[in-house]
C-alpha cells in the first residue's frame, strides 16, 4: 500500500526520508508527510498530493535533526486531506507515528480514548496509535509500543518516535511489510528494500508479530511479549529496480503473490471472527438492505468478470435477481430497470469512463449506485451514493490480478449482507472466505510444477479454449482474458455444455483446452464435455479442485490442482493458477508483461 521510511543516525535524517519516499512512490499514494525529532521536540509537515509539493514546505523543519519518520499515504479511512495525512501525533505532539494498513478495531479504541479526554485531529484509523502511545507512555517508548500493539487488531505496520527520546524509533509489523537497513552511519527503516538499496546492502526483515527498537548503532528485536528475537542480517543483492518488484521479475508476478494479503485487507473489519458481517461503511440499515429487489452490475474488463461472479452469487445465496452489463453497452441502451433496483459499479481505478457514465445514467434514473473501487477519492468513489474500497494496495501491472480477486471478495461480502438481511445466513461461505488467505498462500508457496511445461505447450498454440460450467465458466472467462491480454494469443472461453453448439468444430488434434472444474455438483457434466474434446484429439489441461482431480485423471492430459473450498469462493482461488499460467506463457514468449501493447491501466476514454 503506502510507504513508510525512518532514519536515526549520524547523518541528517531529512535527505534520506525524502529520497526514500520518492523511491517508494511507485507503490502509489495520495498524501505525504515527514516528522523530525530532536532535543527541541517533534516538528512535522504533511499534506495531500504529490511528494514534489511537500518538498516546497520542508524548509520549515529542523534540517539538522538526526532522527525522523516519513510516509506516503494510500488512504483507506478518511479522504486524502492534509489533516488525514501521516504522521499523526498524540494530544501534546510528544509522540508521532506513521502507519501502513488497517486497524480493524479503531472505532471502539477511538471511543475509549475520546472518553478518556483525547482529542482527535483526523478521520483515520491510524490516529488511535499515537493516542494509545500517549496513554501507555511512562518514559519508555518501546514498552508503550508493545502495549499499544497488544490492543490493535488488523493488518498493519507502524513506526513511532517520542520527543523524550530523540534518538530511538520503534517499529511494529503485523502483516504489512517493513525492512530495516543497517550501516555504520545509521539505521534505516522502509516498507521495502527499494528505499534502502542506495544506502546500505545489509538488511533485516521484520516478521509478523515482531517489533524493533531502532537506534543509530543498530536494532534490538523483540516479539510482542517483549522476549528478545535474534536475527542475522542478510545481504541485499538486488538493484533498485529489482527491489521495487520485491525481487519478482515483473509487477504482475509480485501482485499475484500479494493476493492473500490483499484478501485479508479487503476483509479486515468487514467480517467479525464469528462470521458476522459489518457493512456499516455503506451507511445502510438492515431494512435498507432488505428492500433491495434487484441488482444491476455495470463494469468493464476484469471487473465485468468479477460482476458476473457476484450476480451468480446474488441469485444463489440471496435469491435476488441480478444481471451484469458491460458498461459501454448499458450506457447506450434503454435498459428496463425495475423499482427497487440498486446499481453496483465496479472499477479498479474509479476512473473508467464507461463505468462512470453508466453510474451517472443510473443516478439520473433515480437509482442508487454502490461503487467498488481500489482508489479512494477517485471520480467513481465521489460520485457513487455508497462506496467500498478494495484496499488491495496499488496495482502497477496493467493486467489486473489482486484487484480482480479482491473485488470478488468484497462483492461476496455485500452478497452475504443482502442474504442475511433477507434471513438467509451462509456461515459456511463466510468461513470459506476467511480461510482463503492461508489456502492461497499455501498454493502460491509451491505452484504446480507442471505450469512451465503447460505454458510451453500454450505458447506455440494459435488459439486456446477455456471451458467450465457454473462459476467455473466465469473463472474461465477471466482466465482467457488474462491469457490473451499478455500473450497476444487468441483465447476464448465457452460454457462447457455449449461447446458442441459451435466451438467443437475448431477442436482438432493438439488444440489446447483449459478445463476449469471446481464444483462437485457439475463435475460429471464437465467430464463428458472434456471427453468430447479428447475424442477430437484436443489437449486438455485441467485446473481442478484437488478433491476432484483423481476422478478426472483419466480424461486430462495434465492437471493443476487447487485446494478444495466451498464452491462459492472457488472463483477467487481458481484465479491464481490461471493468472500464473498466462504469466508464465507470456514470460516464455518475451512479451512486455506489465505493459502489454495497446492497453492502459485506467481506461478514461470511450
Ligand atoms: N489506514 C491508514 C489511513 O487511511 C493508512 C493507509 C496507508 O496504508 O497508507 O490513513
Amino acid at each position: 500500500m503506502c510507504g513508510i521510511v525512518g532514519y536515526v543516525g549520524r547523518e541528517a535524517a531529512l535527505p534520506f526520508l525524502l529520497e526514500g519516499l520518492s523511491a517508494l512512490e511507485y507503490r502509489g499514494y495520495d498524501s505525504a508527510g515527514v516528522a523530525l525529532v530532536d532535543q527541541a521536540g517533534i516538528a512535522q509537515v504533511k499534506q495531500a498530493g504529490r511528494l514534489s509539493s511537500l518538498l516546497g514546505v520542508v524548509d520549515s523543519l529542523p534540517g539538522g535533526a538526526h532522527c525522523g519518520i516519513g510516509h506516503t499515504r494510500w488512504a483507506t479511512h478518511g479522504a486524502p486531506t492534509d489533516a488525514n495525512a501521516h504522521p499523526h501525533t498524540d494530544c501534546h505532539g510528544r509522540v508521532a507515528a506513521v502507519h501502513n494498513g488497517i486497524i480493524e478495531n479503531y472505532q471502539p479504541l477511538r471511543r475509549m480514548l475520546q472518553d478518556a479526554g483525547h482529542e482527535f485531529q483526523s478521520e483515520t484509523d491510524t490516529e488511535v496509535i499515537p493516542h494509545l502511545l500517549e496513554h501507555y507512555y511512562q518514559g519508555n517508548l518501546w514498552e508503550a509500543v508493545a502495549a499499544t500493539a497488544r490492543d490493535l487488531d488488523g493488518a498493519y505496520a507502524f513506526l513511532a518516535v517520542a520527543a523524550d527520546d530523540p534518538m530511538t524509533m520503534v517499529a511494529v509489523r503485523e502483516a504489512s511489510p517493513l525492512v530495516i537497513g543497517l550501516s555504520d552511519h545509521g539505521t534505516y527503516v522502509a516498507s521495502d528494500l527499494t528505499a534502502l538499496v542506495p544506502y546500505t546492502r545489509s538488511a533485516l526483515v521484520l516478521d509478523n508479530g515482531e517489533m524493533a527498537i531502532i537506534r543509530a548503532d543498530g536494532v534490538e528485536m523483540r516479539d510482542k511479549a517483549g522476549a528478545a528475537v535474534e536475527r542475522a542480517p542478510f545481504q541485499i543483492d538486488w538493484n533498485r529496480e529489482q527491489a521495487s518488484r520485491g525481487g519478482h521479475a515483473h509487477f504482475m508476478r509480485k501482485e499475484i503473490f500479494e493476493q492473500p494479503d490483499a484478501w485479508r485487507a479487503t476483509m479486515a473489519g468487514r467480517v467479525a471472527p464469528d462470521g458476522q458481517l459489518a457493512v456499516d461503511e455503506l451507511g445502510l440499515t438492515a431494512e435498507d438492505l432488505a428492500s433491495v429487489q434487484h441488482v444491476r452490475l455495470v463494469a468493464a474488463g476484469s471487473a465485468y468478470h468479477a460482476g458476473l461472479v457476484a450476480a451468480h452469487l446474488l441469485e444463489r445465496l440471496a435469491g435476488l435477481p441480478a444481471a451484469v452489463e458491460v458498461a459501454s453497452e448499458f450506457r447506450y441502451r434503454d435498459a428496463a430497470l425495475p423499482a427497487g433496483t440498486v446499481v453496483w459499479a465496479i472499477s479498479q481505478s474509479g476512473e473508467t469512463l464507461d463505468t462512470l457514465a453508466a453510474a451517472d445514467l443510473a443516478q439520473r434514473r433515480g437509482l442508487p449506485v454502490w461503487a467498488i473501487t481500489n482508489v479512494v477519492g477517485s471520480t467513481l468513489a465521489r460520485q457513487a451514493d455508497r462506496v467500498a474500497l478494495n484496499r488491495a494496495g496499488p496495482e502497477v501491472s496493467v493486467c489486473s490480478t489482486k484487484v480482480y480477486t479482491s473485488q470478488i471478495v468484497l462483492l461476496t461480502l455485500w452478497t452475504l449482507a443482502l442474504a442475511a438481511a433477507r434471513g438467509q445466513a451462509h456461515p459456511e461461505v463466510a468461513a470459506a472466505l476467511a480461510s482463503l488467505p492461508p489456502h492461497g498462500e499455501a498454493w502460491l508457496s509451491s505452484p504446480a510444477g507442471v505450469l512451465e511445461e503447460v505454458a510451453r505447450r500454450l505458447a506455440s498454440a494459435p488459439s486456446v479454449f477455456y471451458v467450465g460450467r457454473g462459476q467455473d465458466y466465469l473463472s474461465a472467462l477471466e482466465g482467457q482474458l488474462k491469457f490473451k491480454e499478455i500473450t497476444y494469443i487468441h483465447a476464448e472461453a465457452y460454457p462447457a455444455g455449449e461447446l458442441k453448439h459451435g466451438t467443437l468444430a475448431l477442436i482438432e488434434p493438439g488444440v489446447p483446452v483449459v478445463a476449469v472444474v471446481s464444483n462437485p455438483a457439475l463435475v460429471a457434466k464437465t467430464r463428458s464435455n472434456i471427453m468430447e474434446v479428447r475424442a477430437r484429439g484436443g489437449f486438455v489441461v485441467g485446473i481442478v479442485a484437488d478433491e476432484l482431480a483423481e476422478g478426472l485423471a483419466d480424461v486430462l492430459d495434465c492437471a493443476i490442482p487447487v485446494p478444495t473450498l466451498a464452491p462459492d469462493v472457488m472463483p477467487i482461488l481458481m484465479a491464481l493458477p490461471m493468472q500464473l499460467l498466462a504469466y508464465e506463457t507470456a514470460r516464455q514468449l518475451g512479451v512486455d508483461i506489465d505493459k502489454p501493447r495497446n492497453l492502459a491501466k485506467s481506461v478514461t476514454v470511450e
